[in-house]
C-alpha cells in the first residue's frame, strides 16, 4: 500500500538507473509504504517513508537500498532496538575500528558489521549490552579489565597443576593462583546473532 506525497516529488535524482532498461530518465518520489512484519498470528503492519523510483522510459516502478534501509528502521523502532545508525554512530564516537570494539567488547565484528549494515537485527542482549556501552564508564571498566588480563601470565609447570586440582580442596593461595588463569579465558559469542 502506498500514499505518494507530491510535494516531495523530483524528476532524475543523481545516479539512479533504472534496473530494467538502464534509462536515467528517473521520476522519484518519498511515499508512505505499508509492510508486513513477521509471520502468522506475530504479524504486524509497519509504516514508513521510502523513496520509490519510476523509469520515464518504460514506466518501470522500483525501490532501492534506501529503502531496504527505511524498512529495516521501522522494524528496529518497532523492536525497540537500537538502528543501524545508531549503532556505527555509538562505535564512531569511541573513534573505534569494528576490529577494535569488537576486541574491546567480545562482540563478533562480522555481526558488528551486519548489524551497522542492516543486514541483521541485534538480538534483545545484544542490543541491551550495545546501550550500556553508551555510558562512557562502561567502556573504561572493559578497558580496565582488558588491561589486567594481558598482565597475567601462567608461569610453566601450573598446567598440571589445573587440570589435576579440578575437584580437591584448594588452600586460599591456589585458589587466588587458579581465579586468575580462569579469568584468562573468557568465552565470545560465535557471531551468528
Ligand atoms: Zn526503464
Amino acid at each position: 500500500m502506498r500514499e505518494t506525497n507530491l510535494s516531495n516529488e523530483n524528476t532524475s535524482p543523481q545516479g539512479v538507473e533504472c534496473p530494467m532498461c538502464g534509462s536515467k530518465r528517473v521520476r522519484s518520489a518519498i511515499e508512505t509504504e505499508v509492510f508486513e512484519y513477521g509471520s502468522g498470528s506475530d504479524a504486524v503492519e509497519l509504516k514508513t517513508q521510502v523513496p520509490l523510483h519510476t523509469c520515464l522510459q518504460c514506466d518501470f516502478e522500483f525501490t532501492n537500498e534506501l529503502a531496504e534501509i527505511k524498512r529495516h528502521e521501522a522494524v528496529c523502532t518497532y523492536l525497540g532496538i537500537l538502528t543501524p545508525k545508531e549503532i556505527t554512530s555509538l562505535r564512531n564516537r569511541l573513534d573505534m575500528t569494528r576490529a577494535k570494539f569488537s576486541d574491546l567488547t567480545g562482540l563478533g565484528e562480522a555481526s558488528l558489521g551486519r548489524w551497522e549494515r542492516g543486514a541483521l537485527f541485534q538480538n534483545k542482549a545484544y542490543d541491551k549490552l550495545l546501550r550500556l556501552l553508551q555510558y562512557e564508564e562502561n567502556i573504561h571498566c572493559l578497558q580496565a579489565w582488558e588491561e589486567d588480563s594481558v598482565e597475567v601470565t601462567i608461569p610453566i609447570g601450573h598446567e598440571e597443576v589445573i587440570t589435576n586440582s579440578v575437584f580437591k580442596a584448594l588452600s586460599p593461595e591456589i585458589e587466588n593462583e587458579q581465579r586468575k588463569y580462569g579469568q584468562l579465558f573468557y568465552l565470545r559469542p560465535t557471531g551468528s546473532e
